[in-house]
């Protein structure tokens, strides 16, 4: 059997299905882990083409999977699927101006709205491939929630579900088309709750002990540490309450949201810990107590070494997405669309790619028409973080990243959510159903990759996962 033409075929015969479902999505736009209405419809349709689905899986009401085995034995593959909507990012589909379908609401300014079925369309392909090869397998897609929120993935993973697969793939909408080879961020969040005495501020402060002062001081403490850390951390922070709104009361509540980041997960541990420190100093000072919540946290996220080769040959494969001048004119209206000061970084970002002769051409139809191929020289620490990072940390894991909009298009502008929606989105998430399914199927093939991959894991996680989150700690579900 030709594997690339099978997996060509299979998601070019459920493409109409696909794209219908990726407009559903985009229209849900729902914020993490209020996925209500997104999860059920990929449940339904998982069921339809003849998988059994479990709902409410880790403790979350958005968390799903869907299985399906072809026979005794074989291998496990995994797909990830994201659903999630970013606040304040609503835009219609295809528009090159800011006009959102409703101001204000949600968008999927990170394009789960393709990540979510892209992956789905991978596991149906791959459901088929098994029966039509007649191997035996099992084929598992993973339904989660809240990426853009406090995650799901590392809880996933603490119980469990991700033990039965031998590896699992992803992807997610980008500018460009190749195997990830980012080295995120990991993080740990946490609430800190602040509790004082209030008082008349202006008759007897002195009977006071003001929480919102504390709260202030934690952040003088953190500015200072900040020289004292390494100089990829990074310490950020919001007051979810400031003790209210009147001056003359003394504040006897006080709550403050600390993230702190850095290259590995260790090093995130311990960094926490001195803001906890700094935390209770700021309580001693002011006489005030202080809880801190620890809620969320997700382990870096590397490539594995040995299976992204074979990702990236699939990529080559099966090849960019074929787009044509009206796609390109689409992705040149979006690109233009950015404020001069943003276009000016762009400009540059594309002499530095596309060199001084090549860079305007390419500004004129800026879609990524290659693929670049893999090689670990290339994995660079990037500032942001993902809940992928666990899934890695757990069993081998690739993210693979597809165009579904213009080279240069940041995630988590409107922008790339009017991308994602058009017809750009459309066909980055079936070049990547076709690419996921295909990697997938030359996987299988190789058991020595694969054994080669779970080695690279277990030297990673010393034999077995651990959560970055104690047990104690549930998924905070409307609580971060
Ligand atoms: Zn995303």
């Amino acid at each position: 059997m030709d594997k690339k033409q099978f997996a060509t075929e299979r998601v070019d015969r459920i493409a109409r299905d696909m794209l219908t479902i990726r407009d559903r999505l985009f229209a849900f736009a729902e914020l993490p882990y209020r996925e209500f209405k997104s999860a059920e419809l990929l449940s339904r349709v998982l069921r339809q083409y003849g998988f059994a689905v479990t709902e409410g899986a880790a403790g979350i009401p958005t968390c799903f999977y869907g299985e399906f085995s072809n026979g005794e034995g074989g291998m496990t593959v995994g797909f990830l699927g994201e659903y999630d909507a970013l606040d304040g990012l609503s835009q219609k589909a295809g528009c090159t101006v800011r006009d959102p379908v409703k101001p204000n609401a949600p968008g999927h300014g990170c394009g789960h709205c393709c990540l979510g079925v892209g992956a789905l369309a991978a596991a149906v392909v791959m459901r088929e491939y098994l029966i039509a090869a007649g191997l035996p397998g099992r084929v598992i897609y993973f339904g989660c929630p809240a990426e853009e929120g406090a995650g799901a993935k590392q809880f996933m993973a603490r119980s469990g579900l991700f033990d039965g697969c031998d590896f699992i793939y992803t992807w997610h909408p980008a500018g460009r088309n190749g195997v990830d080879v980012s080295h995120s961020n990991a993080i740990m969040g946490a609430n800190f709750y602040f509790r004082g005495r209030t008082a008349h501020a202006g008759a007897t402060p002195y009977l006071g002990r003001s929480a919102l002062d504390a709260a202030e001081l934690m952040s003088v403490g953190c500015n200072y540490m900040r020289e004292h850390m390494i100089p990829e951390a990074r310490i950020h922070y919001a007051y979810i309450d400031a003790g209210g709104t009147a001056p003359n009361v003394v504040q006897d509540r006080a709550t403050v949201r600390y993230e702190v980041r850095a290259p590995y997960v260790e090093q995130v541990k311990e960094l926490y810990q001195r803001v906890v420190k700094v935390a209770q100093g700021a309580a001693m000072m002011t006489e005030t107590s202080v809880t801190p919540e620890l809620a969320m946290a997700f382990t870096e996220y590397l490539p594995n070494l040995a299976l992204s080769p074979i990702v990236s040959r699939a990529m080559e494969e099966i090849g960019a997405p074929a787009w044509d001048e009206s796609d390109y004119a689409l992705a040149r209206a979006y690109l233009e669309s950015f404020p001069e000061e943003t276009k000016e970084v762009l400009r540059e970002e594309f002499m530095e790619a596309y060199g001084e002769d090549g860079w305007q051409s390419r500004w004129e139809r800026p879609l990524d028409g290659e693929i670049r191929p893999f090689s670990p020289a290339d994995i660079r620490l990037e500032a942001g973080s993902t809940d992928v990072g666990d899934v890695g940390c757990a069993v081998p894991c690739v993210n693979l990243l597809v165009a579904t909009g213009a080279i240069g298009t940041t995630a988590h502008t409107w922008q790339f959510t009017g991308q994602a929606g058009s017809v750009l989105g459309a066909k980055g998430t079936l070049t990547a159903a076709k690419m996921l399914s295909l990697a997938a199927m030359l996987t299988m093939e190789d058991p020595e990759a694969v054994a080669q991959a779970k080695a690279e894991v277990k030297e990673r996680n010393g034999g077995k996962y651990t959560c970055p989150l104690p047990d104690d700690v549930l998924p905070p579900i409307d609580t971060y």
